[in-house]
């Protein structure tokens, strides 16, 4: 008997599955979009569109694509490398436990891990609302007015707070004072940001070196890092006196317990929320926190959630004194921050909300007598124990015991932290068990039980807290699982993510994040690991890492590759700063000249100016080339500064410019080194290498072609791939080599969403990213052929073609109808989707990128949109329609729109369900149209006593 299907196994094709995970179209679908593109096939498109100048010679390969099982195995094998014993390390990085419905609902759920960053806040509403929860939760445990959405990670967020400090202060003083009991890759990250703007760093003991009248600023660690709390009060009025700024690091939990960073008067507080619920990961992702006075708000970085009001004069959230983001000016710029960590920040806040103060202060309370325990057994043990006033962390002094003692632990299942070569540290978390604390006794050389030591506080009266703090009734809600998973629903419900539409948003890469490649990030041999633990127990990601670095330089063409750029604005600096490096080790210091096109992306100028780099606008043609002129003649004019140009490829206008040799080769004439920026290598991975065109250094956006999800804007990584001369010149950091120079908290930035990237890799091959971004080049001329007549696609090639993305322009019916890029964006929300990116590169205009992921179905579903829109417009146009009261101008619509009075000269049918929107699966847009300038006038950035939230609370 034959078996009713047929198939066996020498047909099985694992290529064709893999393609048809991350690759939308069907081979039929492509045949269909090719010939409305007019190509006979893919490749003869494909040649039309990649010049042959910069095509790449190899294929890339490395081997026969994985199959989903495969992968998995594959990295089942590199976790099990991977040692997962109890780090008692501190130094920033503290065992947590993320509460599973927080893990199952949250990091695992596609409606939050794939959402963008909130721009568009009439679909953004439940994120906005979970930051805005973040928000207020950070103000009301440091003590102080506004808190941002979220920085990188504490070290990052400790030299934003320098650079602030130099801002507002009003003292002219040149140096920042960083107490030496900053954790040392927050002074190392200090150091890194200083030097290029010639501040100096002075770091010592706040009573013996800290000289008011020096400084512009001042840093302290709250607790510190070897333990000590001790209150800054004094000193910070001294700061005042002087004109000066305080910051103060200081531990979120540990704030629970102690008096906060604002009643002793610091003007800015940062740290790491990690150890709400979130894995320490090798390092990252974590949400990093700022918060201000009042005073400074308008000068601080990142992005700021803020309420105001919808056109209907409902609440409704938005990201506040920016349309984009307002910190990143260019030239003038002060910050380069762009992602940042919203989806650590909103798993942070819902462990407030999980827990609440009462059950957040239990847990501080018994990490705190934990430790007291602890300390109590060596001492009775014949050990000094430092300092006596401490939270969770404390130094043993064991003089030439450290080896021994280090690698007794280790044995037991305990990493200590070695400090000097005399003293051992050891910090406790809400994952210390009994057991723990008995590990630790017997590598000491004693059988303890815990039920020996009766703890009572090591924090004087006038150390502890007696201010109220997360008192907003959001974190008083009844916490029974069913209101915690509706709770989550809810709010996943009101955004807009890739698990519903497309998010056809240019330069940003909204594509698959395949759910094989998400399953191993909550793998505790992924998850779990600290981040300084001994190589002997990394062994797994270390593997990994050197296996994806290897890949990407084969993508690029690069010789080397530092992972430690936890997003892409960060592997901008980070590689601006080797270029610097590179420059001054070869005597040529006084190069710092950085020729940038006005088309480039706003983080480009921003972290030219973040390393002292003085930036030189270089003109863009009409059709959105580099002016190749003026390139030239800037380039000759500064010659002897010149130290290197920017650009980004393809170019920011979604064309392969066939002049990029040229610039590379005009600027190493000039002795300058090339910036490719990779945001666009999707538009690239398999058909051309930065590395061959002449570009010597480039970051990719792991978030952007190499699937890590978005996150509601983070995380993300970005790390940087070099020429063989830069890369002795990148990265380093203090816990792997002495050199400095680190850009990120962590060695390799943000280590546990690589698996991420490694596994599309693996499950794609070589000839599959080379298919994607073929694909992804034809679903782009695709949509721009669909549009064409009905909108004017702005930029092509010489041969008409876009790359991976086209802008449409849509300033015209701006004159011929008063219908904006707002209008437009709005609108698409009613059918349904995410608008794409608004006004950039070129104000008034829609940048449209479909990636390969988008099936032909999808993307004609945008295009009848689009095409839809297009008639609405016609219809003002023609004057069918009023010019004020149409769909367009009070788009988005909402249910409010379906009951109640009706008087709009359109039915509530056009209104709401226009081509594109689904009857059934229609998504409701939970707010109308948000009024961006109330909200800026009025500024409220923590949670408003809102009769709403009573239905969750008790
Ligand atoms: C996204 C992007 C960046 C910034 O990357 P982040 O990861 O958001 O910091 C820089 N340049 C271009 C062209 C981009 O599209």
């Amino acid at each position: 008997m034959s078996s009713p299907v047929e198939f066996s196994f020498t047909d099985y094709q694992p290529y064709d599955f893999a393609n048809r995970r991350h690759i939308g179209p069907s081979p039929r679908e492509m045949e269909e979009m090719l010939k409305v593109v007019g190509y006979p096939s893919l490749d003869a498109l494909i040649d039309d569109t990649v010049p042959a100048s910069i095509r790449q010679k190899q294929p890339l390969s490395w081997g026969a694509p994985m199959t989903e099982r495969e992968a998995l195995d594959r990295l089942r094998e590199i976790a099990n490398k991977n040692t997962n014993l109890v780090s008692l390390i501190g130094q920033g990085y503290y065992g947590t436990i993320t509460p599973p419905v927080i893990q199952r609902c949250i990091l695992e759920n596609p409606a939050w891990y794939t959402a963008y960053t909130p721009y568009q806040p009439e679909i953004s509403q439940g994120r906005l609302e979970a930051l805005l929860n973040y928000q207020t939760m950070v103000c009301d445990l440091t003590g102080l007015d506004v808190a941002n959405a979220s920085l990188l990670d504490e070290a990052t967020a400790a030299a934003e707070a320098m650079a602030m400090s130099q801002r507002v202060a009003s003292s002219k003083a040149n140096a920042f004072f960083v107490d030496e009991n900053c954790h040392p890759q927050t002074i190392a990250l200090i150091h890194t940001r200083a030097e290029p703007l010639g501040w100096d760093v002075i770091v010592g003991d706040p009573d013996q070196d800290l000289d008011p009248a020096q400084v512009f600023g001042a840093l302290f660690q709250y607790p510190g890092t070897y333990g000590h709390v001790r209150d800054f009060t004094k000193i910070i009025a001294s700061l005042h006196a002087a004109g000066a700024i305080a910051t103060v690091a200081a531990d979120p939990l540990a704030l629970a317990l102690l008096k906060s960073p604002g009643e002793m008067g610091a003007d800015i507080a940062v740290g790491c929320t990690q150890r709400f619920g979130v894995p320490m990961g090798y390092g990252g992702p974590h949400a990093a926190y700022m918060a201000v006075k009042d005073a400074y708000k308008r000068s601080m970085p990142g992005r700021l959630v803020g309420v105001s009001v919808d056109a209907r004069g409902n609440r409704a959230y938005r990201l506040s004194l920016q349309t984009r983001e307002q910190h990143i000016r260019r030239e003038k710029a002060t910050s380069n921050i762009c992602t940042a960590q919203v989806l650590l920040a909103v798993m942070a806040s819902m462990y407030g909300v999980f827990h609440g103060p009462e059950g957040i202060k239990a847990i501080a309370q018994s990490v705190h007598l934990k430790a007291v325990r602890l300390a109590m057994g060596l001492e009775k043990l014949g050990f000094a124990v430092e300092p006596k006033v401490f939270f969770d962390t404390i130094t043993v002094h064991v003089g030439p015991l450290q080896g021994a003692i280090m690698n007794a632990a280790v044995a037991e299942g305990v990493n200590l932290r070695k400090i000097g070569s005399d003293r051992i540290g050891i910090s406790l978390d809400e994952r210390s068990r009994p057991a723990t604390l008995e590990a630790v006794w017997k590598a000491f050389g004693a059988d303890f039980r815990i039920a020996e030591f009766e703890p009572s506080y090591r924090l004087p009266d006038e150390a502890l807290r007696n201010t109220p703090y997360m008192t907003h009734p959001i974190f008083h809600m009844n916490r029974a699982e069913s209101e915690m998973t509706r709770y989550i629903r809810r709010l996943s419900d009101r955004d807009l993510a890739l698990d519903r539409a497309m998010i056809p948003l240019g330069s940003c890469t909204m594509k698959l994040n395949a759910t094989a490649e998400m399953l191993p990030i909550t793998w505790p041999e992924f998850a779990e690991l600290h981040p300084f633990v001994p190589d002997s127990q990394s062994a797994g990601y270390r593997e990994m890492i050197d296996d994806l670095a290897d890949k990407l330089c084969q993508v690029t063409g690069y010789d080397a590759f530092s992972m430690q750029p936890n997003s892409g604005a960060q592997g901008e600096y980070a590689g601006l700063l080797t270029i610097r490096n590179y420059h001054i080790a070869r005597g040529e210091g006084h190069r710092d000249i950085c020729l940038i096109p006005t088309s480039a992306h706003g983080t480009n100028p921003a972290s030219a100016q973040m390393v002292g780099m003085k930036v030189v606008p270089v003109k863009s043609r009409e059709n959105g080339d580099i002016d190749m002129d003026d390139f030239r003649a800037k380039a000759e004019q500064y010659s002897a500064q010149l130290s290197c140009c920017m650009i980004t490829y393809p170019s920011t206008h979604g064309v392969f410019e066939e002049t990029v040799r040229e610039v590379c080769e005009i600027t190493h004439r000039h002795g300058g080194q090339v910036y490719l920026d990779g945001a666009n290598m999707n538009a690239m991975v398999g058909l051309s290498r930065p590395g061959d065109i002449g570009s010597d250094v480039s970051h990719l956006n792991l978030h952007k072609t190499f699937c890590i999800p978005h996150g509601g804007g983070g995380p993300g990584m970005g790390p940087i791939g070099v020429k063989a001369h830069l890369a002795p010149h990148l990265p380093g950091h203090p816990e792997r080599n002495g050199e400095g120079g680190a850009v990120s908290a962590a060695p390799f930035g943000s280590a546990s969403i690589l698996p991420i990237s490694w596994s599309y890799c693996l499950m794609m091959g070589g000839e599959g990213l080379t298919q994607a971004t073929k694909v992804a080049i034809l679903n782009a001329n695709y949509i721009a052929a669909r549009l064409k007549g009905a909108y004017n696609v702005l930029y092509t090639s010489k041969s008409g073609r876009v790359a991976h993305e086209c802008i449409i322009d849509t300033r015209p019916l701006a004159d011929s109808a008063g219908i904006t890029v707002d209008d437009i964006a709005k609108r698409l929300i009613d059918c349904g989707f995410h608008a794409p990116t608004m006004s950039w590169p070129v104000a008034g205009t829609l940048m449209i990128e479909p990636t390969e992921s988008e099936t032909k179905a999808e993307i004609d579903r945008f295009c009848d949109a689009m095409l839809a829109i297009r008639e609405e417009v016609r219809a003002v146009e023609d004057g069918r329609m009023d010019k004020a009261n149409n769909p367009l101008k009070n788009a988005p619509h909402t249910v409010e729109d379906l009951v109640g009075e009706w008087n709009r000269p359109y039915s509530r049918e056009q209104a709401c369900f226009p081509p594109g929107s689904f009857r059934v699966d229609k998504y409701w847009a939970p707010v109308n149209r948000i009024d961006n300038v109330y909200g800026d006038r009025n500024l409220i950035c923590t949670c408003p006593p809102v009769e709403e939230y009573a239905q969750a609370a008790e």
